[in-house]
């Protein structure tokens, strides 16, 4: 038997390597995710087939609950609510494992008769994953906008306040892994590392919060794995460490693509600071709005349109439609690129995936840095629903949330329009210079009706 479960786990562990091999691309991502899926199913069968495994009645039932609460709620869910789901799914990861972590706590009595090294997984799991739990769950408020997208800060005593909770949490698991043993120690622990993933992540706003979410993930796969060795289970070792190492890889990209300090945004600011530059001072300031047709005959004469999507495409669901006056542009003979920003939207690689839903060759999608250098040769840069990755003040406004944070360049091409509803600000709270340039004009409305008419413009012209 012992044979057998080992030969399902180094199945199931190929399963998890292929599957994560088919992430790589748009086009291989569902199949992929379908075989990660089936070496999970696989490593489920096989932990549940271990000797001693427990109640078989209780593990149904959760089982079942979790089916009855996961299989809808992923079904339903809209693509534009994806980052907070996927935000809350990371945290429940992070809480079972300190979940896990206690019941070991309980039925060892306190660790008293195991390994020393049983006791140190178990308690850096539990504290690791209650940080990923309430970390994850503030990060699912801002996200859904529970909460403010601002930094929320504690002031002069955020950094105290950190180091104290910190230094609480590993008193209780020092003085859990030196015997140890009241439940309230355990309980205290929990707490102590709950709070801690409370007052890291509140003061994190804006343009941090992707690094943050990458982070959370990566501490979710690493208590995992720490739980895994605790607990002598190679499938969450090595799940575990798949997802915290991607995780750590995808957090250090997004804090570098950012210009970001990890260190410093867990600390609780970097830079500027924690200051929150005003959405609007209440004085009124002019713009130059635009109409559909006008959108469309600059275009039509131009030689090369960037379209440059943001959170805002997501919300509309402008994609199809966008890709539809790509092509209507290019049947013209006008170059039409998509300059993605590595934060646009609200998860990692957002914009990728909503064009490649729509079809738009991959070849088209055009990094940061790449297309930055382009602008300047472009005569349209059409803004779809973006608002902080456009914004200047990152660049020269020291004072700002999101100063330092690289941006896209659109007023270096000759005309800039932005699609967008109204004046608001985007996920960061802050006003944008762009709206304001001379070569910028706005054209207001849900940006799959403008787009839309944009369309019908063009195919009239
Ligand atoms: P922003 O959040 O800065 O701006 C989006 C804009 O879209 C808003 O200003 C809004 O303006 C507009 N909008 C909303 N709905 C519509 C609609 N139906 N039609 C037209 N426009 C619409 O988005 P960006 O993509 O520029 O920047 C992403 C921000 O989110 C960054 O601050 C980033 O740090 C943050 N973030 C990113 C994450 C990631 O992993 N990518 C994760 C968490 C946060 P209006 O209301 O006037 O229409």
């Amino acid at each position: 038997m012992t044979t057998f479960i080992a030969v399902l786990y180094i199945i199931s562990f190929a399963l998890f390597i292929y599957g994560l091999m088919g992430l790589t691309g748009p086009r291989t991502a569902v199949r992929g995710n379908w075989i990660a899926a089936v070496g999970m199913g696989i490593a489920v069968i096989a932990t549940l087939l271990t000797p001693g495994m427990g109640n078989g009645l209780l593990i149904a039932l959760g089982v079942g609950i979790g089916v009855a609460v996961g299989v809808p709620s992923a079904r339903k869910v809209k693509m534009t609510a994806m980052p907070q789901m996927v935000a809350l799914f990371n945290g429940v990861g992070g809480g079972a494992v300190a979940l896990i972590a206690w019941v070991e706590f309980r039925t060892t009595e306190g660790y008293a008769h195991e390994p020393a090294y049983v006791a140190i997984a178990s308690l850096f799991a539990a504290i690791v994953g209650s940080v990923s739990f309430w970390g994850s769950n503030i990060a699912f408020g801002k996200l859904q906008e529970l909460i403010s997208g601002r930094p929320i800060t504690l002031g002069k005593l955020q950094q105290p306040v950190n180091a104290l909770v910190l230094i609480a949490a590993i008193v209780f698991a020092v003085v859990i892994a030196t015997g140890g043993d009241a439940e309230l120690l355990m309980i205290g622990l929990l707490v102590a590392a709950g709070v801690l993933g409370v007052v890291v992540v509140l003061p994190i706003g804006g343009a941090d919060m992707p690094v943050v979410i990458s982070l959370l993930n990566a501490l979710t796969g690493l208590s995992a794995a720490a739980m895994g060795l605790a607990l002598d289970n190679t499938a969450l070792i090595v799940a575990g460490m798949i997802v915290g190492a991607s995780g750590s890889i995808l957090t250090n990209l997004m804090a570098k693509a950012m210009n970001r300090s990890i260190p410093a945004i867990v600390a609780g600011g970097f830079g500027g600071g924690t200051a929150v530059a005003s959405s609007g001072s209440g004085e009124v300031r002019p713009v130059r709005s635009t109409s559909a047709s006008d959108t469309a005959i600059q275009m039509a004469y131009a030689n090369k349109v960037v379209v440059v999507p943001g959170y805002g495409m997501a919300v509309a669901q402008a994609q199809h439609v966008v890709r539809e006056m790509a092509k209507l542009l290019e049947a013209k003979g006008i170059t039409v690129a998509y300059a993605i920003h590595p934060v646009a939207g609200r998860m990692p690689g957002h914009m990728n995936v909503l064009l490649a839903e729509a079809d738009v060759p991959y070849e088209q999608l055009k990094e940061m840095d790449e297309i930055n250098s382009e602008f300047a040769q472009t005569d349209v840069a059409l803004v779809i629903g973006a608002n902080d990755v456009t914004n200047p003040a990152a660049e020269t406004d020291p004072g700002s949330p999101i100063y330092g944070m690289p941006i896209l360049k659109v007023n270096h091409s000759r005309s800039v329009i932005v699609l967008k509803r109204s004046m608001s600000s985007g996920f960061a709270g802050i006003d944008n210079e762009l709206f304001y340039d001379a070569k910028t004009s706005m054209l207001f409305g849900d940006a799959k009706s403008s787009v839309g008419e944009i369309v019908e413009e063009l195919k009239a012209l």
